[in-house]
Formats: structure tokens, sequence, C-alpha cells
């Protein structure tokens, strides 16, 4: 909005030097947009010196912008004779009333989104072959499977997101892994996050990869023996299975149950990586003992503390499916894990009591840009106008209207 940013610039420059009512205006200005305020001054704006305050405002010349800044605020007993003595500026011209956006408006409109609009959009999964288009952290899935929100050893969690969806071969090992940890006596049940939204593609929030269907959150507390309400499942906090310390896991929460849950996702053979926080990686190792052959897919990494991210490879019949590298091979239980702990560790130094922090604005992280459908591989396009298929997103009054299963009742 350029007129903004001109107050904004305007007020960054002159605030002092106005009157009372105006500074009011422009240090609102000021603070709406601040950002822009400093990006201009920090980098391209000159210096510009101080305007002197002239005893008595010149009337602004141009009578078709407004401009509250440079026109002082009449006093506040001025009365009808203040008015008379202005001159009276020619009458604003009206814009024109805007037009209904055309059908090319719409066009041009829809190609300025970022992908993760069109894809966040998209309620149901595209009526088309099962296919995982691209890189996980840039592409989409075309046929994807709804992950149910209850299952005889699981029950999906923050189903108002609706990313309960994936690659078949995804959701099959979700369920896969549910039932035999379950049934092994390792598990009682998964409480799932995220998988990735009906068609893929870049979300509105979260989650650089979960693009293509083939990753999945699984969280590391265990399901409780009842069906959670859908308003449980939205406001339930996640455990953090780390200590204060951070370095360590908490064993009042990470035992020999999460050891088991996570070596068994590692042990399918379609499951490339596991994700989880360096501290648990450590603690997998200690208890790994000798057999410690089945970590090296467990790889550390930032996050994951509350849960496990379970990542399969590229599925056949997924011509344009961009495949990771192997882990490196080796349990990384030695240097890589000692350098991970390194990195979490947190800093002993204290900063002194009495130093005053600097108050200059902390440099902003420099944003990063948008993925825009032009980025992600043509087929994505297709996977987006695609019909729908019948499968709906799970709603509250369904879930909770419905019975639990009866295998997830019991602890059987
Ligand atoms: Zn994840």
């Amino acid at each position: 909005m350029p007129f903004a940013r001109s107050l904004a610039f305007v007020a960054l420059v002159s605030v002092s030097s106005l009157p009372a009512g105006a500074q009011g205006v422009a240090s609102s200005a000021r603070h709406q947009s601040q950002g822009t305020v400093l990006a201009d001054a920090g980098s391209k704006a000159p210096i510009v010196p101080p305007i002197p305050r002239p005893a008595k405002a010149p009337p602004t010349k141009d009578t078709n912008t407004p401009n509250r800044v440079s026109t002082p605020s009449p006093p506040k007993n001025a009365g009808k004779s203040a008015v008379i003595d202005t001159p009276i500026p020619p009458p604003v011209p009206r814009p024109a009333p805007k037009k209904a956006d055309t059908k090319k408006d719409k066009k041009k409109k829809a190609k300025v989104r970022p992908a993760k609009a069109h894809f966040g959009a998209k309620r149901r999964a595209a009526n088309l072959k099962a296919r995982a288009i691209g890189w996980y952290a840039k592409g989409c899935l075309a046929g994807g499977k709804q992950l149910a929100a209850d299952g005889p050893a699981w029950q999906a969690m923050r189903l108002s997101r609706n990313r309960n969806w994936g690659h078949p071969k995804l959701v099959d090992l979700v369920e896969r892994l549910a039932r035999e940890a379950k049934a092994n006596g390792e598990w009682p049940g998964l409480l799932v996050g995220d998988l990735t939204q009906p068609r893929g593609g870049p979300m509105t929030s979260g989650h650089a990869s979960h693009q293509v269907g083939l990753d999945a959150d699984v969280w590391l507390t265990p399901m409780p023996d009842r069906k959670l309400s859908w308003k449980e499942r939205e406001k339930t906090s996640a455990t953090s299975m780390l200590s204060k310390e951070v370095t360590k896991v908490n064993p009042k929460v990470f035992g020999e149950g999460q050891v088991k849950l996570i070596k068994r996702a590692a042990s399918y053979r379609a499951v490339e990586r596991v994700l989880v926080h360096p501290a648990i990686k450590k603690a997998l190792c200690e208890a790994a003992g000798d057999d410690k052959s089945w970590l090296a897919k467990v790889r550390p990494y930032w996050g994951h503390y509350y849960h496990m991210h379970i990542r399969i490879g590229c599925p056949s019949g997924s011509n344009n499916c961009r495949s990771q590298n192997p882990p490196p091979g080796g349990h990384g239980c030695g240097a890589e894990l000692a350098g991970w702990i390194k990195k979490i560790t947190p800093s002993k130094k204290k900063t002194p009591k009495k130093v005053v922090k600097s108050k200059k604005p902390r440099k902003k992280r420099k944003k990063k840009r948008d993925i825009m459908l032009s980025d992600l591989p043509s087929d994505c396009r297709s996977v987006l106008s695609a019909k729908a298929t019948d499968t709906l997103p799970a709603t509250k009054s369904a879930l909770d209207a419905a019975p639990a299963p009866k295998a997830a009742a019991s602890s059987q």
C-alpha cells in the first residue's frame, strides 16, 4: 500500500515535530507498519535531515491526496471561525466504483496466491491414481487416502486441520504399526499427528515437508484406553519426552514402550527414516545394547521431542517422486550423536544482570519465500484441478456421535 508506506515514512522522519494530535496519528501509523519503516530506514532510504518546523504549516498543494500528517489539526476551541479562515479545498473527486473482477482478473489473482493457499483449500483428495509427486518438501499427492479418525489401535489427533491423508502405502503402514505394536503388547495404540492435506502440497502452517503423502507424525504419548472427543484431540497438549536439561529424556515419560515402538517403526522395509530429537536418539542408543543395526534409520533432528516422524520411500508407480539419499551407514551412536548433543546443550554463559540490553531492534530473519504453483512439478496443477473423491473430512458431530471401535475401547 503506497499510501501507508509513505505515511509511515513521513511519520518516522517528522513525528517528533508534529502537534500532539498529529503525533497520535503518525505514531499509530508507525506502530502499524513498523516493519516497513525499519526496513526502509535500514536499507535504502537516504538519511533525511530534520525538517525545520514551519511557523504555520503551508496548506497542502495536492488536494487529491488527503494528508493528515502535514495539516495541523485545528485548536480544540476553534469553532466556526477556524472553518471560515481555512481556504475551502475543491471537492475531492470520488474514486470510480470498483468493477467486479473479470474472469481474467480472477485467473491473474489465482496465479499470485502461494501454493499453500490452493492446497490448503482442498477438502477432499484428488480422484486420481495414487502417486507421490515431487520432493518431500516441494510436491503434492494424487489419489490420497484418508486415515480413519479412529481405528482398532489408533486415534487421529487435531482433526480440524484435515491432515490425516497420505499415500495409501503410508496410511497402510501407520495402521500396520498401530495394530502390530498393540498385538505384541509393545504399545497400547497410536495417537497420530499430521500426515498431509488431502492433496498434499505446501501447508498453511508448520511442516516444510509432509507434502507428498509419505511423512507421518506419531506422538510418543501412549493412546488412552478410551475414545477421545473431538475437543480433546484439538486441545490435549503433546507431552515432551525431554528432561529439564534437554540433553536427556525424562524417564517418567519415556521408557521401554517408546523404545519398542520406534524400533518397530524403523524395522519396516518401506520406512527410510524415523526422525527423533537427539536426546531421544541418545536414549535409544543406550537402550539398544548390542543390537544397534536398526538405529541407522533413526535420525536425530531438531524438534521431534514429543513425536517421531516416520518417512517412507517413494512407492512404486510414483514416477515423479524424488527419492532422498539413504541415511549414512552405521548406527550413528558415536561421533554423530555426540555432535548433536553438543549442538543442543544450552550455553552455560549467563548474561550479567547489570548489562543493559541493546535497544536496537533485532535483525529480522529473512522471510522464506512462499512456494508458488510454478515451483511445484507441473503434475501438481492436474492434482489441484482433478475431481474430488467421495471421502469427506472428519467432522466434530460425526466423530463425537460415532461409538469407539471395539478394539480401541479395551486394553486387549
Ligand atoms: Zn513431521
